[in-house]
Order: C-alpha cells, then sequence, then structure tokens
C-alpha cells in the first residue's frame, strides 16, 4: 500500500515526486517506457528559470529525475494500463499484469502535439519541426518559417514566430480559418504573414535540418516545394487521459477539470501539468502545478489519516 503514486515523468511529475519525497511520503513514480516527457524532444530550453545559460530538454529532465531520485523517489519503468478509482484504496494495473494499490494518486500524464503523421516530422522534431513557437521561435532569427493549422493556436504561433522569422507561411487545408475573430485579424494583419489556402504538407525536406516542404493544393493536385528553415505544427494537442476516461471529470476537451488548486472530482486524486492544463501548457507552470499536487496530496493524506 502506498502512500502516494505519481503517473507520468514531465516536469509535473517530477516535481510531484521532489516534494512528496520530502515530505516522507515514499512516493512511487510510474514513468512510463519513455521517461521525461515532452520535453525530452526538444532540444535547447532557454525560458526555464535557473539557467542563464539555456539547458538542453534531456538534461533538464535528467536532472530533475535524479533530484526526485536523491529525496527516496522510487520509480517504475512502465505504463499504468488501468485504473481503478473506486472503491478506495485506488488500483493501478501495470503493463496489464501486476497492480498497485495507494490512498493517493497524482495524474501528471501530460499532452500530445497531434503530429501531421509524417516520417521526416519525426526524423527531424528538434531539428526544424517544432510543436511549441514559445520554446523554439528564437532560434529562428531572421529566417523562413511555417505554421500548419488553422486555428487559434496556428495563429497564435504564427503572429508570435514574427517577432524572430522574416516571413511566415501558414498552411492551412481549407480556405476558411478555424481561429476566433480576432486571432485572425491579427495574424492578417500582420505583413510578414502570408497563407497557403487548401493546402496539406506532403512531406518535410532536409537531412539534418529543415529546409523546406512538399506542399499539395488539394483544389489543383498541385504539389510545390517551399524553402523553410522551420515547420511549426499546431493542430491541437490532446490530453492524454484515455485511462481516465468515465472515472474522473473531464472537460468537453478532454482535459482533466481541477478545483481548488489540483483536485480532480474525486478526493485524493489530484492532476498537474499539461493533463489538466490547455492554457499555459510550459514546462515551469507544468512544475508549478507538480509541487501544488503533492502539497494537496500531503495535505488530503493528513487529514483522512483515520479513514484511509
Ligand atoms: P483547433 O481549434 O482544433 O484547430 C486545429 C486546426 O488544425 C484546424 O484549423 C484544423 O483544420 C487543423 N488540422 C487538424 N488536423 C489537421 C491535420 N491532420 N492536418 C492539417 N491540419 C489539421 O486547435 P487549436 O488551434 O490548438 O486550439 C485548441 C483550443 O485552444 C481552441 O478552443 C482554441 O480556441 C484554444 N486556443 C485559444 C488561444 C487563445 O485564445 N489565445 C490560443 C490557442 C488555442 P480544420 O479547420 O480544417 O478542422
Amino acid at each position: 500500500m502506498r502512500n502516494v503514486v505519481i503517473i507520468g515523468s514531465g516536469p509535473a511529475g517530477l516535481t510531484a515526486a521532489i516534494y512528496a519525497a520530502r515530505a516522507n511520503l515514499s512516493p512511487l513514480l510510474i514513468e512510463g517506457w519513455q521517461s521525461g516527457g515532452q520535453l525530452t524532444t526538444t532540444t535547447e530550453v532557454e525560458n526555464y528559470p535557473g539557467f542563464a545559460k539555456g539547458i538542453m530538454g534531456p538534461d533538464l529532465m535528467k536532472d530533475m529525475r535524479a533530484q526526485a531520485e536523491r529525496f527516496g523517489t522510487e520509480f517504475l519503468t512502465a505504463d499504468v494500463t488501468a485504473v481503478a478509482l473506486t472503491p478506495r484504496p485506488f488500483t493501478l494495473t501495470i503493463d496489464g499484469e501486476q497492480s498497485v494499490q495507494t490512498k493517493s494518486l497524482i495524474i501528471a500524464t501530460g499532452a500530445s502535439a497531434i503530429q501531421i503523421g509524417l516520417k521526416n516530422e519525426t526524423r527531424l522534431t528538434g531539428h526544424g519541426v517544432s510543436t511549441c513557437a514559445t520554446c523554439d521561435g528564437f532560434f529562428f532569427k531572421g529566417k523562413e518559417l511555417i505554421v500548419v493549422g488553422g486555428g487559434d493556436s496556428a495563429m497564435e504561433e504564427a503572429t508570435f514566430l514574427t517577432k524572430f522569422a522574416s516571413k511566415v507561411t501558414v498552411i492551412h487545408r481549407r480556405d476558411k480559418l478555424r481561429a476566433s475573430k480576432i486571432m485572425q485579424d491579427r495574424a492578417m494583419k500582420n505583413e510578414k504573414i502570408s497563407f497557403l489556402w487548401n493546402s496539406t504538407v506532403e512531406d518535410i525536406l532536409g537531412n539534418d535540418l529543415v529546409t523546406g516542404v512538399r506542399v499539395k493544393n488539394l483544389v489543383t493536385s498541385k504539389v510545390t516545394e517551399v524553402p523553410c528553415a522551420g515547420v511549426f505544427v499546431a493542430i491541437g494537442h490532446r490530453p492524454n487521459t484515455t485511462l481516465l476516461s468515465g472515472q474522473v471529470d473531464l472537460d468537453a476537451k478532454g482535459y482533466i477539470r481541477t478545483t481548488n488548486g489540483t483536485a480532480t472530482s474525486v478526493p485524493g486524486v489530484f492532476a498537474a501539468g499539461d493533463v489538466q492544463d490547455s492554457t499555459y501548457r510550459q514546462a515551469v507552470t507544468a512544475a508549478g502545478s507538480g509541487c501544488m499536487a503533492a502539497i494537496d496530496a500531503e495535505r488530503f493524506l493528513e487529514s483522512h489519516s483515520h479513514n484511509l
């Protein structure tokens, strides 16, 4: 029987582990088969406070993991394949076999950026392909960039990227944007932004770094190559909540609803990081909410010590 189990090994999960371990709760962190979360797929992180010269995403995650381990966090490299939140204690099934029981649970399973689904997109991620303009825009000073998508995220990313890029081309699969009027207007008025309508990215070009995209016009079927130094894919995020559907309240987009800090609809279950945040989605905000979740779990355990 565990006091607290944390699912997820991104900044939210690992920060929760650091705090829970230092509170003598002997946390178990189930880190999945690919430890470290979304930051392990980025290169340099320049906006995480405390690293004046920047730090590589994978190094930051390695250090956070070591810090959690130092205070006694136990790690399990495996996937949680099922969760039962009633009755108490909570039961987690690990890789379809082993089960773990816990008095409290912190869900920090994150979100995944939706990808176009191209082989070269995966290969060149971190080498010109990105899903986060806030994280990577700075590296493209004076360069020509592509943004894929027609929603608010795409407009926001395109507008943000004009701070650095010489030109941003938005490639959208229809002839109308999905984005809100205000975001559309802002992007349309920006002289650095142009649009390729009714078009899809068929391939991303480049050996070690992105050099361009192959674009298909869906009306004429004509295929052209557009040179660029970076491709920002902004076609939405999916919270990793499949495991929890029907067990904790989710919002219309599938994110876990939290109130009073990190509490979910099930007492004793807390959520931190991108799995409950569709707005900020930053490493530092995830880490902050991981800290909150550990404190919330500690207080829950204290106040329910007689009936858990
Ligand atoms: P979204 O609204 O779902 O838009 C996704 C866009 O990507 C759509 O234009 C869609 O095309 C396109 N798309 C989807 N799959 C694609 C594919 N496989 N290939 C090419 N294009 C594809 O997602 P979002 O822009 O990330 O926004 C998510 C939510 O967050 C929205 O509610 C949005 O309002 C909100 N948000 C708000 C702000 C803000 O207010 N500051 C900023 C960002 C996001 P179609 O249009 O053809 O479907």
